[in-house]
Formats: C-alpha cells, structure tokens, sequence
C-alpha cells in the first residue's frame, strides 16, 4: 500500500484511494482502508486493506502478485457490467415503453447508471409503481434524485415532483438514432 498509495493512517482517515496505471492512465487500480469505516474495524491496530483489480484480460498489468499471500485474508471474484455510449443511447431513454408492461417492472442498477444508489432507487421506483408511497419525501436530495430516475426511466412523475420528458420526444429521438444507425450502415 505504501508503495502505491500516499497514506498515513495515523494523521489521516483515508477511505478510498486511487493509482492511475503510469504505462496507460486510462487504467486504474482502486483501494480502501477498510479501519477507516467498517465499524467492527475501529480501534483495531491490524489494518485491514482491499484493492479491487479490474478487468481480468489486462491481469498482466495488475499488481496483486506484490501482494504477500500469507497476507491475503479473502479473495474475491466479481464479474460487473460496464455500461458504454450504446447503453445510454440505445437502451435508457426507451426502457419507459417496456415498464409495466405484462404486468412486468424493470429495477436495478443496470435501466441507468451502475451505483448502488440507483440500485436502491430502482426497486423504491418499482414499488411506487405499484402502489408504494416514495418513503424518503422529506428528504429534498433523495426526492429530487427519485424524481429524476422516474421520469427517466418510467417516463412519469411518482411524487408530484419533476415533470417528465414527453414520450413523444423520446420517440422522435429514438427515430433519430435509428436513422443515424442506418446513415452510418449506407455511407
Ligand atoms: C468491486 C465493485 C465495487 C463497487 N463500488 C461501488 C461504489 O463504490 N459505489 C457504488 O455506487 N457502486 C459500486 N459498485 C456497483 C454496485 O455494487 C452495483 O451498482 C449494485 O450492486 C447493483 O445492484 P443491483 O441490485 O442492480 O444488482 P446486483 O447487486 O448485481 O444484484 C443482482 C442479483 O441478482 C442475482 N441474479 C442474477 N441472475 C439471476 C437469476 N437468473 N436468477 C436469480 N438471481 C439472479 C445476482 O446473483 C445478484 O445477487 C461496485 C461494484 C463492484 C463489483
């Protein structure tokens, strides 16, 4: 950690720390002092670290082998979407049209952006669809952030919040794209 990482945990509470691979800084390598905020961690002197290392076909660019073993506590394997352009494009503007169809509500993180907030939001949105009050209308962030999934993503405002983007605009959006796709197809 020393070695890639600028820490002093003892002057400062670190959490989350950041190396850009030097050879190509499109690539970075994510790690965590878990002491820092795991509650069942605080005060305990042996400090616990986890890095996450992405994307299993770049393995040769890594640094876990400089990881001593006999220090490994747990190792874990994930495998995680990465949305890109098409997603954003082809997938989150339209998805209104299939929500709530065969009696069928789509959540997860996956109708937007990958975070663990718009996983949580997602199944609140699914449940206010079918009848669930939004829980957090006090609180003016959460709103505004629920508000603008739903008229997003289902194309309709649950709490009397953000006015939605008119389905007619997504469709001649939609129209658009497609004709760019077949532009691009011709020429
Ligand atoms: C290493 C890592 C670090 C991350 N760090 C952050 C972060 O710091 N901040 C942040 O906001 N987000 C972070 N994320 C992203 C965040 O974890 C995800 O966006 C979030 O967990 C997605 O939640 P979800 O409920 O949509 O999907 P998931 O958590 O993937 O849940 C889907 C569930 O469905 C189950 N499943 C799949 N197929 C089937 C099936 N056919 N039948 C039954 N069950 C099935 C899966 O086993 C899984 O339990 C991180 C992700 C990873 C991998």
């Amino acid at each position: 950690m020393h070695k890639y990482y600028d820490i002093d945990v003892d002057k400062r509470t670190d959490q989350y720390l950041v190396k850009t691979d030097t050879r190509d800084p499109r690539k970075i390598e994510m790690s965590f002092i878990l002491n820092q905020y795991q509650p069942q961690l605080k005060g305990t002197k042996l400090l616990l670290y986890q890095t996450i290392f992405l994307n299993k076909k770049e393995a040769d660019k890594w640094t876990k082998d400089e990881i001593r073993k006999d220090k490994i506590v747990l190792e874990k394997w994930w495998r995680q979407m990465s949305h890109s352009w098409k997603h954003f494009a082809g997938f989150v503007p339209f998805q209104r049209f299939i929500q709530g169809k065969k009696r069928t509500f789509y959540c997860g993180s996956y109708t937007l952006v990958n975070t663990h907030e718009i996983a949580t939001i997602s199944g609140l949105a699914a449940a206010a669809r079918i009848g669930a009050e939004y829980p957090f209308a006090d609180d003016k962030l959460g709103k505004k952030q629920f508000d603008t999934y739903c008229s997003l993503v289902h194309g309709r405002n649950l709490t009397g919040g953000l006015r939605p983007i008119k389905n007619t605009i997504v469709q001649l959006f939609l129209l658009a794209v497609v004709l760019c796709m077949i532009y691009r197809c011709l020429y």
